[in-house]
């Protein structure tokens, strides 16, 4: 069974299109997402419909949550404020209840889903270094951990009680060893690299790959210039930060 893992699509139709198209070239038909398909973007109607058409196993980001009022909006800095509340006016309200019915976390066979991590998943902190990974990795009920919220593709592996970033961004997964991956981000990359990304597992091969892909920056920015969201929305699109 082979496996696109979509995170952080934040309303990024044409981030998201891409991906897609991607996707398809590779004859991949299964999908996973692991949240924050609005928030930040001018298109999370459209973006949900095509999520919701692909029939992924899902679990709810935080900028979803705000969406449909599942957690305050005090955690979000202004500009994810103002677009979160931008966002929760375009859903209907079949819209809002299906984000509103996500799970925090999914199993599925030898792998658990997450959006920011696994010890208090409600509570959407960020893991960033191997020393922040540990308490995820102390939770971890399955051999591997996909997860997204800070927009920064890696993978962490523990072996023998030892942490590591591992360097390679496709990998085959070992025995005795277990992983977090971050898929980054579709919609809104944050490691310097504009292109949307997302990852591929293939569960026959025990492998996984984080693959980025080209999409037309200018026309995602344009819309959310029009819409009237927070322009830096739109600049850090083409600086991916
Ligand atoms: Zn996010």
């Amino acid at each position: 069974m082979r496996y696109a893992i979509l995170s952080d699509i934040h309303s990024n139709l044409e981030a998201l299109q891409a991906v897609l198209s991607e996707v398809r070239r590779r004859n991949i038909q299964r999908y996973i997402c692991l949240g924050d398909i609005v928030g930040y973007g001018a298109d999370p109607r459209q973006c949900l419909e095509i999520v919701r058409r692909l029939n992924p196993l899902t679990v709810i980001g935080n900028h979803d949550a705000a969406a449909c009022d599942r957690m305050s909006l005090d955690y979000f800095n202004r500009h994810a404020r103002d677009a979160a509340i931008w966002t929760r006016g375009q859903l209907s309200p079949s819209e809002r209840s299906y984000l509103a019915s996500l799970p925090l976390v999914e199993k599925i066979g030898d792998i658990i889903l997450v959006h920011s991590s696994l010890d208090f998943p409600e509570k959407w902190y960020y893991i960033f270094s191997a020393q922040e990974a540990r308490p995820s990795f102390d939770r971890l009920t399955a051999q591997v951990c996909f997860y997204g919220h800070s927009h920064i593709p890696g993978i962490f592996r523990k072996r023998e009680n030892r942490i590591s970033r591992v360097v390679e961004e496709h990998i085959t997964l070992e025995g005795n060893t277990h992983y977090l991956v971050n898929v980054g981000s579709v919609g809104q990359p944050r490691d310097g690299d504009p292109r949307a990304s997302f990852c591929l597992l293939d569960l026959e091969a025990r492998t996984v790959e984080i693959i980025r892909v080209e999409y037309p920056v200018e026309k995602a920015q344009e819309k959310i210039l029009r819409a009237g969201l927070p322009p830096i929305l739109a600049a850090r699109l083409a600086v991916g930060q």
